[in-house]
């Protein structure tokens, strides 16, 4: 066990007493141990996610990452743009190949 000191405002003082009093007997630390596991299973993994798409007309055949059906050359496209972020959809890398949706993929989201 450790003992930290940090400064919480009046509001989350007061808001931290009403959770502890209800649901810990009363326990800060529990209470803070229990937010912040609470806090850390909602925010997922760190990793790349998807921030948004740009459009890309391909000069090649290639298939939709999400559906798989073929895309013709020519077709405008939709590319992932990633960064770095925390959420339960993150992943680790990213991928080497191509990755492009078609516009039936992009409406769905
Ligand atoms: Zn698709």
């Amino acid at each position: 066990m450790k003992r930290l000191n940090f400064t919480l405002d009046k509001n989350t003082v007061s808001l931290l007493n009403t959770l502890a009093v209800k649901y810990y007997g009363g326990n800060k630390s529990q209470t803070v141990r229990a937010a912040l596991e609470s806090l850390a299973a909602r925010q997922g993994h760190d990793g790349w996610v998807i921030s948004g798409y740009t459009p890309l007309r391909i000069d090649h055949e290639v298939s939709c990452h999400t559906c798989g059906s073929e895309q013709e050359e020519g077709k405008v496209l939709f590319k992932p743009v990633f960064e770095k972020g925390n959420s339960p959809e993150a992943i680790k890398q990213i991928p080497s190949e191509e990755w492009v949706e078609c516009q039936l993929c992009i409406d769905k989201q």
